[in-house]
């Protein structure tokens, strides 16, 4: 009798798993909402007058906090969270790591007569020294200078996270060199805030607007991810240490039903969701929309936007909610891109805007945008930046990870290309044409676009193929993974738009200056810009083979991998979209350049090694105890004097499998050791890509034939029926 293994005994388990899981906390939704937030209303309660109003000034206007006014806040957060139950505070950042990190501190302090108080103090509060010599600096910081200071950004709120049963008082932060240089995300992307700020204010000035103090760019990224049951999980070494499956057959049942987009969801999964959204509103994070995607087990989460800052901040919190009360619930959450090979992947779609103080959206075309000259200007400045700006946009959504997804024949593809809809492209072509110049006539659009209908409110891109759509007020970018901060794509777009703006604004100022009235001054100035990026426009199915050869004679990047995309982050040209406003210095951007090819490397390598440990440890040992069956049904049928038959066609597909698993895994080792030798880091970076992974694909090839071939009973690996389909 074959003994049972964890596969087979998990699978059991599953099936007599009782009903009932966790109880979400049930608050009413407007009660629970921000309760672990150190809100304005809160500090307008517990804070002086004074020091409220000049904290205020702070968030809007960056204003520099005084020491005594740091005291004063320092105190009463601690009053808040210690009355609350917390113990311990901590600075929250966002190194380069692309995960948060945070050191936890207790509030406790040696008073002067030998007692121990609670304490924290304006000083802790504004700056803290982590050890932070084992963040990647590339290069910024040697270790005998390895101090890295973190700083509080009074523009994210501090907030109480429950983990483990213990609350924690975080306090977002960013993180720097002693030298003031950026080792994070965050600071780069406070940094483009500013520039995008300052160059749509100027617009906004240009056509006569003096009442907007500043422009934020507002963000709603729609988060997917996969769930699998944790005993599942558990039993798949490569889920837990990559985040990705690198063996697996196809399951007789992959996502072609499309019977699980918007499907009714399954309890156990409505209960975790149910979850995640009151802790995130606990948070005071907007999530708002669930729902079954399209792939099997997979599922997306959206929050209403916000303004950048927080929007990046409140993504990285519903990773780790959504990944700790998957645990809860028995389930993993996986947030990897590519978890499962033949069916989608996750990404995150990336909601883009730009609002001024007044809440006006500036994406916002109205009903009719050839009569909207300001809108147009933003427009032109968003074709800009992603037609001549497109790299450091494609750069914001490096990683190997994501490099299943972008130029891998998912969705969406790795070239940059905007969907508009066909009104707004109309409206462009008469601006080129000229039929919008020469009928303007006293703030109205008189002739010549009479065939322009007011445009639909609702212009989504139904088709979902477009990395960059607009869709009828805002930008979606799609091309952020899942697994990814979003902090470097709306980083790489603020820099590109705030750029953009620049070269626009400059020629409408000239034309004002030669005389003209603003709206002439677009009119004039528009059609070159359009022309100029009409190339970028494409409103039809980015999966079509032949879009690749158009974009191509388009003259569009279609950089398919991590690798080719940073191998161009030093070109003066991308580098001066990040230098031009002080967003990142040429340091900061070698440096980066620099941690994001290791990340890749040492990602890549990983999996090298799962595939070599998995494949002599796991599959071929069961690959050549089978091999042993089947040689031993063959000779009891040769010595019943029959030919082998179905026995030797059946003992010879083992052998075949086996032996080239057995030989790639010897090749994988020589190719490692040869690539290895390498140590310019971005040659390294193409050895990996280019000699390493397709072995890897030789051998899962190998793997996966065996997983058809083998006894079900032996296989060590839950296979995907089991672990997509419950
Ligand atoms: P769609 O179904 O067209 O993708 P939804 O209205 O469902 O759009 O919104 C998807 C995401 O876009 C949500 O996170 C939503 O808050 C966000 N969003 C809506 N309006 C804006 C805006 N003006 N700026 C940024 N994000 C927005
Ligand atoms: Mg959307």
């Amino acid at each position: 009798m074959t003994k049972s293994i964890p596969r087979t005994s998990v699978k059991a388990h599953i099936a007599q798993a009782p009903g009932g899981y966790p109880e979400s906390e049930k608050i009413p939704a407007q009660e629970l909402f921000g309760r672990d937030v150190f809100s304005l209303k809160l500090m307008r309660d517990r804070l002086p007058k004074s020091v409220f109003t000049r904290l205020l000034d702070t968030i809007d206007n960056d204003s520099p906090i005084s020491p005594a006014d740091a005291d004063v806040i320092a105190s009463a957060m601690k009053d808040w969270a210690t009355e609350r139950g917390a113990t311990h505070f901590t600075h929250w950042f966002q190194p380069l790591t692309g995960v948060t990190a945070e050191k936890h501190d207790a509030f406790l302090t040696p008073a002067p007569d030998g007692e121990i108080i609670n304490e924290f103090s304006g000083k802790l509060l504004i700056k803290g020294e982590p050890d932070a010599s084992s963040f990647p600096s590339g290069g910024i910081r040697s270790t005998f200078e390895a101090r890295g200071y973190t700083a509080w950004d009074p523009t994210s709120p501090v907030f109480l996270m429950k983990s483990g049963g213990h609350l924690t008082l975080y306090v977002p932060s960013i993180f720097i060199s002693h030298t003031g240089e950026a080792l994070d995300a965050k600071t780069p992307l406070l940094r483009s805030q500013e520039a995008v700020s300052k160059q749509a204010l100027r617009v906004l000035r240009f056509f006569g607007d003096d009442q907007a103090t500043r422009v934020r760019a507002n963000v709603g990224p729609e988060q997917e991810y996969f769930l699998v049951d944790r005993r599942l999980y558990s039993l798949r070494p490569d889920l837990i240490l990559s985040g990705r499956t690198v063996f697996g057959a196809p399951a007789p049942k992959g996502q072609e039903l499309e019977d699980h987009y918007f499907g009714a969801i399954a309890p156990r999964n409505l209960a975790f969701m149910d979850a995640v959204d009151h802790r995130l509103w606990a948070l005071g994070i907007p999530a708002r929309t669930r729902h079954n995607e399209v792939a099997p087990a997979q599922f997306e989460l959206a929050p209403m936007y916000e303004h950048v800052n927080l929007g990046v901040d409140h993504n990285m919190l519903v990773l780790k909610v959504l990944r700790e009360t998957a645990a809860e619930f028995g389930l993993a959450c996986l947030l990897h891109e590519k978890p499962f090979a033949g069916v989608n992947g996750s990404g995150k779609h990336n909601n883009w805007s730009l609002s001024d103080s007044l809440g006006r959206n500036l994406t916002d075309p109205g009903p009719t945008p050839w009569t909207n000259s300001q809108f147009m200007v933003f427009l032109a400045a968003v074709l800009r930046a992603t037609h001549k700006y497109s790299i450091p946009l494609r750069i914001g959504v490096v990683g190997a990870g994501n490099d299943h997804r972008l130029g891998a024949n998912e969705a969406p593809p790795a070239i940059l290309s905007v969907f508009l809809g066909d009104q707004l492209t109309d409206v462009i072509k008469a601006f080129i044409d000229g039929t919008a110049t020469t009928s303007w006539q006293g703030g109205a659009m008189a002739t010549g676009v009479s065939a322009l209908a007011p445009l639909a409110r609702d212009i989504t891109d139904r088709n979902r193929t477009s990395p960059f759509a607009f869709t009828g007020n805002k930008f979606e970018f799609r091309a952020v993974g899942s697994s990814q901060s979003i902090a470097p794509a709306n980083t790489a777009l603020n820099a590109a738009v705030a750029c953009a703006l620049d070269d626009i604004c400059a020629e409408l100022e000239k034309a004002h200056k030669s005389g003209l009235d603003p709206v002439k001054s677009a009119h004039q100035v528009l059609p070159k810009f359009f022309n100029e990026h009409l190339p970028v426009v494409f409103n039809g199915n980015n999966y079509d083979p032949e879009w690749e050869i158009e974009a191509q004679k388009r003259g569009l990047w279609n950089l398919k991998d991590t690798v080719s995309a940073l191998s161009h982050y030093g070109d003066k040209d991308v580098m001066e979209v990040f230098t031009r406003f002080g967003i990142l210095s040429e340091r900061e951007l070698h440096s980066r350049q620099e941690i994001l090819l290791e990340k890749y490397i040492k990602s890549c390598l990983v999996e090298t090694k799962l595939v070599k440990t998995l494949g002599r440890s796991s599959i071929l040992p069961v690959a050549l105890d089978s091999l042993k069956k089947a040689a031993d049904v063959l000779n009891s049928v040769k010595n019943a004097g029959k030919e082998g038959g179905p026995a030797q066609t059946n003992f010879d597909r083992i052998y075949k499998h086996a032996s080239d698993l057995s030989a790639g895994l010897d090749l994988l080792d020589e190719k490692t050791a040869q690539v290895e030798k390498i140590e310019d880091v971005l040659k390294l970076a193409e050895g990996v890509r280019d000699v390493l992974l397709p072995q890897l694909l030789v051998i899962r090839e190998a793997v996966d034939s065996l997983e058809l071939l083998v006894d079900d009973n032996r296989w060590p690996l839950p296979k995907y029926s089991e672990l997509l389909w419950q």
